[in-house]
């Protein structure tokens, strides 16, 4: 292992990584070495999203697939290992959004929201934390958002998705770290992506997808008697 890739030999499962935060993400983890799976529910932007971090020593699987399904989870994960090894850092940060008022959302908003945002998280979890247990190490990093710690009109669906995944996580936390398994939300505020319009916004003084990666990296990169549980992340100013 090199001081400068220090995931060399590593396998990063991230999800919702054909673009936004999920594909900077993929570059920075790329960039310490770590071999990647991806998966997104587009093939073919997936695939474009792996062809641009492919180069020389790179190893870069594309796995489209639905992480609402718990059998599309099974099959990502078996083909993960299969082709890669087992997993060694799992990033969800596949998510979607739904904002309007409460008495105007229906039981299929809140299903797909939650079955995004929270169940397959706990799906993908559970099925890699095994491993994880029998090597006594890994990295579970949970994308978060700072509506997980505040309430808004219009984010009652959101708001329980990222609440619930932070009260997931910090359980998580508590079950693996015995068994040298650190699990992390990082939590951003509004990032300059296709997720939500930005009307009005200067989208430059925004944050970028790329300062969630460097959250990210800072986790990756700790030393092992360390652990950042939670990060939050805020612009330098209001955009
Ligand atoms: P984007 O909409 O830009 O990207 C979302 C990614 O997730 C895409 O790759 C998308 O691909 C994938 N995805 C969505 N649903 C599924 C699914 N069911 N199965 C597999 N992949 C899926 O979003 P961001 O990059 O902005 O957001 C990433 C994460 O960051 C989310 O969890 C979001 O809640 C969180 N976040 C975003 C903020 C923001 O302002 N942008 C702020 C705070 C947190 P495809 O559609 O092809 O499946």
């Amino acid at each position: 292992m090199s001081h400068e890739k220090p995931l060399e030999g590593k396998v990063a499962l991230i999800t919702g990584a054909s673009r936004g935060i999920g594909l900077a993400i993929a570059h920075c983890v790329a960039g310490l070495g770590a071999k990647l799976a991806l998966c997104a529910r587009d093939p073919k932007r997936l695939e474009a999203a792996a062809a641009g971090l492919q180069q020389p020593g790179a190893t870069v699987l594309a796995v489209p697939a639905d992480v609402r399904g718990a059998n599309e989870i099974a099959s990502l994960v078996r083909q993960t290992e299969q082709s890669l090894g087992p997993v060694d850092v799992l990033v969800n940060n596949a998510g979607i959004g739904y904002f309007a008022p409460v008495q105007e959302a229906s039981e299929a908003n809140w299903d797909s929201v939650l079955d995004t945002n929270l169940k397959a998280v706990f799906l993908l979890s559970r099925a890699v934390v095994p491993g994880m247990i029998r090597r006594r190490a890994g990295h579970i990093i949970n994308i978060g958002s700072l509506a997980g710690k505040s309430a808004f009109a219009g984010g009652a669906i959101y708001c329980a998705s990222k609440w619930g995944l932070l009260g997931l996580t910090q359980c998580m936390a508590e079950d693996l770290r015995a068994h040298g398994i650190r699990v992390s939300a990082v939590l951003p505020g509004s990032v300059a992506t296709d997720f939500s319009p930005h009307a009005g916004k200067d989208t430059s003084r925004m944050l970028q997808p790329e300062d969630v990666a460097h959250a990210v990296e800072s986790i990756l990169t700790q030393a092992p008697q360390s652990f950042i549980s939670e990060v939050l992340i805020r612009p330098a100013q209001k955009p």
